[in-house]
């Protein structure tokens, strides 16, 4: 009898498997969508891009004073045509994207928005979160208090029907999306559904969608997914302040140190800036002239992004290459193959991601915790997990590949012996 018809010989091919791998003594960490310190050089000459004597903007904006609340001019009109919005409904802010999250939904809850409708802390609110998705916008929400709804994600974006069945209920005020190369499926919405959700029909008339476009300009491979138009799709369907988008250049330039930019309606812009006013005498546009200098123009961004996934490329297929070796025969797990994006979703046989990473850990490689991809840490199925590559060296990740099919292949084994 041979190994594969033999469970009890296959489960112990599998445990020698893991403890050779658990042998070699690794520390690798695969589990934040951090960049690798060579894409981070490929700024370098930020940090070096404004000088004591040259502190002005183009339009002769003194740099290092107060003032100028929605952003250097010429900063929102080289990130404009980049993120396929009018540079008039485009503000350059701070250094996170997720901070301007936080103060919408803030605004939001304490004010209500310019759609109308009350202030949302007044009543029972809800966020509806596909999945899998981003572990943060899920944390987010819950610290604000929104029960949140999974949304079951097709290879187009979120389900249509799952949406519009759940925002037939008022207490729906908004919704996440990463539209291009969602965190961590890779997915990119259709623009058919991406019309269809901003005109969808919801019972809140103030029903909002957090349009997080993180990593519109993250391309991989070819082809490239198609940019989306959000807020012209909403103008067109007559819900013109329906979309919050967000953006940043954490994953172009510097992460944490980068710019982030808020895009909506001629309505939400202006409440945005009235309430960021209360609590901001103006952004740091140092950095912006930083940025701004650095690029010159949008083209200078898409090359430098041709940069960066040539560093990363290689990453996401030898991951891809690791699973394909070790797990295309005899096991249920299966992959993403990304065209963007930071990540990998591994799906495996259901009721084990837990136990694979668990394992991963005691072998020295860090995953992300299982169920950190669905609303509150929970994942039904316990069958997802999320690889972020882009941060160790590619020896490493292919390192942490093999090992992490040798805890697949162990994990499904246990479970089908116990
Ligand atoms: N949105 C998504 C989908 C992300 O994956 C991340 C970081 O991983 C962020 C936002 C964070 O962006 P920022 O650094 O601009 O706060």
């Amino acid at each position: 009898m041979t190994a594969a018809q033999d469970p009890q010989a296959a489960l112990r091919a599998a445990h020698d498997a893991y403890e050779e791998f658990a042998q070699r003594g690794l520390d690798l960490d695969i589990t934040r969508g951090k960049p690798a310190p060579e894409q981070l050089d490929l700024s370098a000459e930020l940090l070096t891009a404004v000088t004591g004597d040259d502190v002005h903007s183009p339009s002769g904006v003194d740099a290092r004073n107060y003032g100028g609340a929605e952003g250097l001019r010429e900063l929102r009109e080289l990130f404009a045509p980049l993120l396929g919005v009018p540079a008039d409904q485009l503000l350059a802010q701070g250094n996170s994207s997720l901070t301007l999250m936080r103060d919408a939904l803030t605004f939001a809850l304490l004010f209500g928005t310019p759609a109308g409708g009350a202030p949302w802390v007044e009543g029972r609110r809800a966020m509806l979160c596909p999945v899998p998705g981003y572990d943060r916008h899920f944390g987010l929400a819950e610290a604000l208090g929104f029960e949140l709804i999974s949304i079951p994600m097709d290879d187009e974006g979120p389900d249509l029907e799952a949406v519009r069945q759940a925002v037939a209920d008022p207490a729906v005020k908004a919704m996440w999306t990463v539209p291009l190369y969602s965190n961590p499926t890779g997915v990119s919405m259709s623009e058919r559904r991406a019309r269809d959700l901003l005109a969808l029909e919801t019972a809140a008339p103030d029903f909002t969608i957090l349009w997080d476009n993180a990593y519109g300009l993250h391309h991989l491979r070819e082809p490239h997914a198609q940019p989306l138009d959000a807020l012209g799709l909403a103008a067109e369907a007559g819900r013109p302040d329906r979309v919050w988008e967000f953006a940043s250049t954490s994953k172009i330039t510097f992460a944490g140190s980068g710019v982030a930019f808020f895009a909506s309606s001629p309505a939400n812009v202006d409440w945005f800036l009235e309430h960021t006013a209360a609590g901001s005498i103006g952004p740091d546009k140092l950095n912006q002239l930083r940025h701004l200098r650095f690029f010159g123009d949008p083209e200078a961004v898409r090359a430098h992004m041709e940069r960066q996934a040539a560093l990363i490329e290689p990453k996401f297929a030898a991951v891809e290459r690791a699973l394909a070796d070790g797990l295309s025969e005899g096991s249920a797990a299966s992959w993403t193959r990304p065209h963007g994006g930071y990540f990998i979703t591994l799906r495996v046989a259901p009721g084990t991601a837990d136990r694979v990473v668990k394992l991963a850990s005691e072998a020295g490689v860090k995953l992300t915790p299982a169920g950190a991809t669905h609303p509150y840490g929970l994942d039904p199925e316990d069958a997802y997990i999320r690889i972020a590559p882009t941060m160790p060296s590619l020896d490493d990740v292919r390192a942490a590949a093999e090992g992490l099919v040798a805890c697949v292949r162990l994990a499904e084994l246990e479970a089908a012996a116990a």
